[in-house]
């Protein structure tokens, strides 16, 4: 029995995800690190080390690791996508968003649109001929989608959308946006929402300004003022727009968390290094109790979230409803590995405050993600929603 238990319950990544973790560890030590202080500008890359880590990452066959085979690309599964992220977690190389050096970033959300649509805007995406923004959130609605004004009405064989959206990633180089909008009023908050492409050149849509945040990203506000959009540009049915965010939110979370992964552990391998440098009152950092227990915190907290996402990537992969698994995954991810980074930057005393090292730019990223795609408090109260009702606090 204590066998057979043993053979089922298996911990190790198989050979061929091991191998896809060494080869990008590799190129992320060999060729990412070596010119991660140099390699962004503003909210973007130098285009001549994008240009060459694009070369690269393609020469290794990493290109398109993230689009499906029937689409052209690798079609890898959740847990080795997961496996990838988290590897590229460990360098501040690329953006925190919107990272393109494997290919164009393509929303899953294009991949539910008809077949029609994936060859006006999928394809066209994956070619690199168009770009994208997702405009969700509003000065009114942020995590409560309940809340969103945006309203799209029909008229003939078009909708009328007006309304208000913020910290929209990317809109100013975007050809178009999939846009989330009220189509019932009356309908319950998630039955009466839906989404739809909208072209960015068509007339009434205004982008605002740029906001600037302690993060590098400079996401935008944008108006809709009685933009028509064509009906065939509605994404699935009309009230469709929650369940289809829905099919997606979770993978976006599972994101979040393999990213953590990598930040913890570089944050680890720089604050074990350090500390057996760094000589204060005549002994190395390393054998004083309090940076001894911050490394050993952070190490457990590596091993705790690694077997968190890989135990709900591999039940994605096997076709499981994850929510659950995704919301503890990206709730404990995110704040640890900004903990993780805190725990680092003290460690490292004013250096790790400078612009010189990459402590800083973890420590501003991560703190950013405890807020998006779902904040951390509001993903609890979801996960909280789950505990009560299997443990019967639901009266
Ligand atoms: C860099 C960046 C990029 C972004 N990119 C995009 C994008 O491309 N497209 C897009 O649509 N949006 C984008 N966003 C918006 C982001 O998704 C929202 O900021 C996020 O959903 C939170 O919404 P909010 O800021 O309005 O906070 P709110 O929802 O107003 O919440 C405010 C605070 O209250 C807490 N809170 C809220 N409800 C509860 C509750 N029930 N219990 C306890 N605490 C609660 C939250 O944790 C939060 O800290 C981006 C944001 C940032 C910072």
């Amino acid at each position: 029995m204590d066998q057979y238990a043993a053979a089922e319950m298996n911990f190790e990544l198989p050979p061929e995800l091991s191998m896809l973790k060494e080869q990008v560890r590799r190129f992320v030590d060999t060729e990412m690190i070596p010119v991660e202080m140099r390699a962004r500008v503003g909210e973007g890359m130098d285009p001549d080390i994008k240009a060459s880590l694009e070369e690269k990452a393609k020469a290794l066959g990493l290109s398109g690791y993230d689009v499906p085979e029937e689409y052209g690309g690798q079609g890898l599964g959740l847990l080795a996508k997961a496996v990838v992220w988290s590897e590229l977690g460990r360098t501040i190389a690329l953006p925190s968003r919107n990272v393109e050096i494997f290919g164009p970033n393509v929303s899953p959300l294009l991949y539910l649109m008809n077949a029609e649509q994936k060859e006006r805007y999928l394809k066209p995406t994956l070619r690199g001929e168009l770009r994208w923004c997702f405009a969700q959130t509003e000065p009114e609605a942020g995590g409560d989608p309940a809340r969103i004004r945006t309203s799209a009405v029909r008229e003939g064989d078009t909708y009328v959308i007006n309304g208000h959206k913020r910290f929209i990633t990317a809109a100013g180089s975007a050809d178009y946006a999939q846009v989330i909008a009220v189509t019932d009023r009356a309908k319950a908050a998630h039955g009466g929402i839906s989404t739809f492409v909208v072209d960015m050149k068509a007339p009434g849509v205004k982008l605002l300004r740029q906001q600037k945040l302690v993060i590098d990203d400079r996401p935008w506000e944008i108006l809709f003022e009685n933009v028509r959009v064509p009906a065939r540009d509605l994404v699935g049915k009309e009230g469709d727009g929650f369940r289809l965010a829905q099919t997606w939110l979770s993978i976006g979370r599972i994101r979040h968390a393999a990213r953590a992964i990598g930040v913890i552990e570089r944050c680890l391998e720089m604050g074990a290094r350090y500390a057996g440098e760094r000589v204060t009152f005549g002994a190395p950092l390393a054998e004083r109790q309090s940076v001894q227990f911050a490394l050993a915190d952070s190490y457990m907290d590596l091993h705790q979230l690694r077997l968190m996402t890989y135990d709900a990537a591999l039940k994605y992969d096997g076709g499981r409803d994850i929510r659950v698994e995704a919301y503890m995954s990206k709730i404990f991810g995110d704040a640890q590995s900004f903990v993780a980074a805190d725990r680092c930057l003290t460690i490292h005393g004013g250096i790790g405050l400078t612009t010189d090292l990459p402590i800083e730019k973890f420590w501003r990223d991560q703190r950013s993600m405890m807020i998006t795609e779902g904040p951390n408090e509001i993903l609890k109260m979801a996960l909280a929603r789950h505990v009560l009702k299997a443990y019967g606090g639901n009266r």
